[in-house]
């Protein structure tokens, strides 16, 4: 059986790279670039005057001259102008410093009259005040984003500064979520009481969207091997990944992994040493499409989909995998089974600035409400048995 660590190490090694298309950048944010962003420019392209006010020379200023004569005004847009000697031009913020200024003095310290601009009393000043020199930010062709960049609205601002109007990004996968089980009974339907409700299909789905990954179809299928084996079929033809719900465990009624089998998806594994989850199954099909078989006990699918799915279609998007993050926990855990124990939890932080960990007690690994306003769930190792409040352990939040 192999570990946690182990599956997802497997897992990435197995899932292939989806190709890229190109969009506009309206439709750019959240989506996984597959081009380097560079500079179109020098940032900024020009001497850039910071402030509203007056373009002077500086050396005049530092001669004892308070007073000058204004030349005429440019505005943000302006070609750059001359400046005259003893002379100022009045300057708006955005505008190109002027050829023969290089100081600019606000408004706020400068009164205009017939004679001119005069400045305060006692102000004092530098060469290059107010002007952000150009290319400081950056030079021209520096790369300023990287392949595998999910687009946030600041990165949207780089590609529009850059002059891109379309990025090449990633292809959305397109996913199949197929939900088994003869007992579930979807929302809206009448439900008798041996039936229950079906829940991880729609929550899959959820899970998915949060996380950037809104290609995805739910269907739900009874535990019947030949339309198993029709469905998922159809699925298989047209989906890059398929998500399976329930049927992988030992019970007569699981016919999942055979069904897989059948249908020339080879398994990678079966089976993984974790609470919740052990029996999660997992394979690739004849055309590279990757299958994930999650037992249905809804806090095992949960955590399932999230510890190894959706790093998977990540991974398939060209990202690089996830920083790792840490809390501690606020009070002793003790489990004592050889298996890495995902322990749901809601996150507070301290004075200290600290991230703690509150485990959320789940009755059994069915018990998906208590689940709600949990922010992941911490990584209890499997070599351990007792961790102590205060321990710092591996976190996953449920949004990535
Ligand atoms: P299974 O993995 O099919 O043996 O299912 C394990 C448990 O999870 C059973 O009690 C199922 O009723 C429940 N379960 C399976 N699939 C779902 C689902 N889609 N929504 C809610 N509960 C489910
Ligand atoms: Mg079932």
């Amino acid at each position: 059986m192999l570990t946690a660590a182990e599956a997802t190490k497997a897992i990435l090694a197995a899932v292939n790279t989806l190709e890229s298309e190109t969009v506009s950048l309206a439709a750019a944010t959240g989506r996984v670039l597959a081009q380097s962003v560079k500079a179109e420019r020098d940032q900024p392209p020009f001497d850039r005057v910071m402030m509203d006010g007056i373009a002077i020379a500086y050396a005049e200023f530092a001669d004892g001259n308070r007073s000058f004569q204004i030349q005429s005004t440019q505005a943000a847009g302006d070609p750059a102008q001359t400046l005259k000697p003893a002379h100022a031009i009045e300057i708006m913020t955005g505008a190109s410093l002027p050829a023969g200024a290089d100081c600019i003095i606000p408004v706020e310290r400068i009164t205009v009259n017939e004679s001119g601009a005069h400045v305060e009393a006692n102000y004092a000043t530098s060469e290059q005040q107010f002007v952000h020199a150009a290319g400081s930010d950056h030079k021209k062709d520096t790369e300023l984003l990287q392949p595998g960049t999910r687009i946030s609205p600041m990165d949207i601002a780089i590609i529009a500064s850059c002059g891109l109007a379309n990025v090449s990004v990633s292809k959305q996968p397109r996913i199949s979520v197929i939900s088994t089980g003869n007992e579930l009974i979807a929302a809206g339907e009448a439900i008798a009481a041996h039936q229950i409700r079906l829940s991880n299909g729609p929550a899959i789905v959820a899970m998915l969207e949060e996380n950037g990954y809104a290609d995805a179809t739910h269907e739900h299928l009874v535990d019947e091997p030949e339309l198993l084996r029709e469905r998922i079929a159809q699925h298989l033809q047209h989906a890059d990944v398929l998500i399976l719900s329930g049927g992988v465990s030992m019970g007569r009624a699981d016919y999942v992994p055979q069904v897989l089998h059948d249908l020339g998806v080879e398994v990678t594994f079966h089976k993984i040493s974790q609470r919740p989850g052990k029996p999660m199954w997992f394979g690739m099909g004849p055309d590279g499409q990757a299958v994930f078989a999650l037992p249905g006990n809804p806090v095992s699918t949960l955590v399932c989909a999230r510890q190894y799915v959706i790093p998977a279609l990540r991974h398939m998007s060209g990202m690089a995998a996830a920083a790792p993050q840490f809390a501690s926990l606020t009070t002793e855990v003790t489990f004592k089974p050889q298996l890495t124990n995902f322990l749901p939890v809601k996150l507070i932080s301290n004075a200290a600035g600290n991230v703690l960990a509150m485990p959320v007690h789940t009755n059994t690994s069915g018990d998906f409400a208590s689940l709600s306003g949990t922010d992941g769930y911490v990584e209890l190792a499997l070599e351990q048995s007792d961790f102590k409040t205060g321990t710092t352990v591996p976190l996953h939040r449920w949004r990535m």
